[in-house]
C-alpha cells in the first residue's frame, strides 16, 4: 500500500480526535471571549441557588421573556418563564409546531456544595464567636478551611418578610473563616487520611472575637456578634432558625493560566451549564421549531430531591400547563420531546491519571464532553442513553460546528456519579447528558476552558434550534 492510501484509509477508518484549537475558527475566537466575559460576571452575580435564580430572572426579562401564569394565553413565539419559589427557573420560548411535536429541552443545575448553617448555628467558645455548619453537596472537607468565605442567603421572618443578607460580597466587608490546626502540632491529625482528618463539626465559622459589657458577664462575644447582626439586619438569634444562609468561597472568577485560555470560580458545577443553557435559548434569534425549554434546577448536588429539585413535580406542572393551553396531553408532548442534561464532567488530571481511563475521559479544550452513562458499580444509577440518541447528538452537533467529545466520568469502579438525566429519561423523555469537563470539581475554587464553555453554549443552541 502506497503511503497516499493508507493515510487516506486512516483519515476515513480511524477516529480523528482533535484538539479545540485545531478546529476552531479564528472568526470566532473573540465571540468565544465576549461570552466568557459574561459567564464570568454570571458567576459572581450569582453565588447561591436564590441569586443565580435570580440573575436568570433579571436576564431573561431584559430579553424578553415574561412570567407565566397558568390561564395565559401560549403561542408560537411567546417567551415565558417561571421561578419556583426563588429557587429553580423554567423558561419556554414556544415553537412553531404544536407543543404535540414534543420540546426541545436543556436542564442545568444552579446550586453548588457549600456550607449551610445549622438552625442552632451561633454560639461562643473561649470567648470567640462562631457558626456551626452543616456541609451541601459533596465535598472535600479539608479544601474549606483557611479559605476566605462570605455569607450570603435569606433569613424568613414570622411576619412573611425576609432579610437578605450578604456579608463579604463588597469590597469593605469583612470575610468568614474555618480554622485549621498548625503544622507543629497537626501531627496526628496528619496521620489520618483526608476524609476524615476535617471532621464535619468542625467546620465552624469565625465570627468574632471582641467582648461587650463588664468583665462579670459570659457570653459576651456572641452577643457582640448578634448585636451587629441586629443592627444591619434587624434579626434575632431566633430569627436564624428560620434561616438559609449558606457560606460561600468570598472569591470573584478570573481568568487561570499565563494564556487566560481558562477560568477559576466558584461554582462552575453547574452555573458554567446553566449559563450556556440560559444564555443560548435568550440569544435566539428566531422562533425555534419545536419548543425550547430551559430547566435552572435546585437541589441535584443533594439527589435533586425537594420541591426545587429535578424530582419536583414542578416540572411536570408546567409543561402539563403550557400543553392544556394548546391542547396536548402532556405525556404525548414528553414522549415527542428531547432532553440536554446538561452537567459537568470530570477532566482528564495529569496529576491524578491513576483514577481516569484515558480514552474515556473528558480532555480540557476538546468541547463540550457527552455521557452516554454516569452512574456507579456498573452503570448503577444511569439512565444510560440509547445509540440512537447519542447518534441524534452526534448529528446535531457536526451539522452546528460544535466542537464535542465523548467521556465517561473515571475509570470502571474508581467511583462515579450522577445528575438530573434519569429524572427526565423518567418521565419517558429521551435523554443525554453532556456538559462542560471541570478540574478539581467541587472544590471552593473549580477550574474549566474557555473553549469548553463556549462550545457548550453553542451545543445548547443547536438543541434548541434542532428541527426534527
Ligand atoms: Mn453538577
Ligand atoms: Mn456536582
Amino acid at each position: 500500500m502506497d503511503k497516499d492510501a493508507y493515510k487516506a484509509l486512516k483519515e476515513t477508518l480511524l477516529s480523528q480526535k482533535k484538539h479545540g484549537y485545531d478546529l476552531v475558527q479564528a472568526a470566532e475566537l473573540p465571540e468565544m471571549e465576549a461570552y466568557c466575559r459574561t459567564y464570568m460576571t454570571f458567576l459572581d452575580a450569582g453565588k447561591t441557588e436564590r441569586l443565580c435564580a435570580a440573575e436568570a430572572v433579571r436576564l431573561a426579562e431584559e430579553a424578553g421573556y415574561r412570567p407565566y401564569t397558568r390561564g395565559m394565553d401560549v403561542k408560537s413565539g411567546d417567551k415565558l418563564y417561571l421561578c419556583n419559589r426563588g429557587k429553580s427557573v423554567l423558561l419556554a420560548h414556544i415553537g412553531e409546531k404544536s407543543l404535540a411535536e414534543g420540546a426541545q429541552i436543556t436542564a442545568a443545575h444552579i446550586d453548588s456544595p457549600r456550607l449551610d448553617l445549622k438552625p442552632n448555628p451561633l454560639y461562643e467558645d473561649s470567648e470567640l464567636a462562631f457558626f456551626k455548619t452543616h456541609y451541601y453537596g459533596g465535598i472535600r472537607k479539608y479544601q474549606w478551611v483557611t479559605i476566605p468565605l462570605e455569607l450570603r442567603g435569606v433569613v424568613a421572618l414570622k411576619d412573611g418578610t425576609s432579610v437578605c443578607v450578604n456579608i463579604g460580597e463588597d469590597e469593605g466587608d469583612p470575610r468568614l473563616v474555618i480554622t485549621d490546626l498548625l503544622p507543629h502540632l497537626g501531627q496526628e491529625q496528619a496521620k489520618k487520611p483526608l476524609a476524615s482528618a476535617i471532621p464535619g463539626e468542625t467546620l465552624n465559622l469565625l465570627l468574632g472575637s471582641r467582648p461587650i459589657g463588664g468583665e462579670e458577664e459570659s457570653g459576651r462575644v456572641k452577643l457582640a456578634v448578634m448585636q451587629l447582626l441586629h443592627e444591619k439586619y434587624g434579626i434575632t438569634e431566633d430569627d436564624l432558625t428560620s434561616a438559609e444562609l449558606e457560606a460561600v468561597p468570598a472569591v470573584k472568577a478570573c481568568e487561570i493560566g499565563l494564556d487566560r485560555s481558562m477560568i477559576g470560580a466558584y461554582g462552575h458545577d453547574d452555573r458554567v451549564c446553566a449559563y450556556a443553557a440560559l444564555r443560548a435559548l435568550l440569544d435566539l434569534a428566531k422562533t425555534p421549531e419545536k419548543t425550547a425549554v430551559c430547566v435552572l434546577a435546585d437541589k441535584e448536588e443533594i439527589g435533586s430531591d425537594g420541591v426545587t429539585g429535578m424530582q419536583s413535580a414542578a416540572f411536570d406542572t408546567f409543561m402539563e400547563d403550557l400543553c392544556d393551553a394548546q391542547g396536548v396531553p402532556v405525556r404525548a408532548c414528553f414522549e415527542q420531546s428531547f432532553c440536554l442534561s446538561a452537567d459537568v464532567t470530570a477532566a482528564y488530571d495529569p496529576d491524578y491519571a491513576e483514577v481516569y481511563e484515558k480514552r474515556n475521559a473528558a480532555l480540557l479544550n476538546y468541547g463540550i464532553g457527552l455521557c452516554k452513562y454516569t452512574g456507579a458499580r456498573g452503570k448503577s444509577g444511569a439512565s444510560d442513553a440509547d445509540a440512537e440518541t447519542v447518534a441524534y447528538v452526534r448529528r446535531l452537533f457536526d451539522d452546528a460546528g460544535v466542537i464535542w467529545q465523548i467521556a465517561e466520568l473515571g475509570k470502571v469502579d474508581a467511583g462515579g456519579g450522577g445528575t438530573v438525566a434519569m429524572y427526565m429519561a423518567n418521565r419517558n423523555i429521551t435523554t443525554l447528558d453532556a456538559g462542560v469537563p471541570v478540574l478539581s470539581m467541587h472544590a471552593p475554587f473549580e477550574i474549566v476552558s474557555k473553549l469548553d464553555c463556549y462550545e457548550t453554549y453553542k451545543g445548547m443552541k443547536a438543541v434548541y434550534q434542532a428541527e426534527m
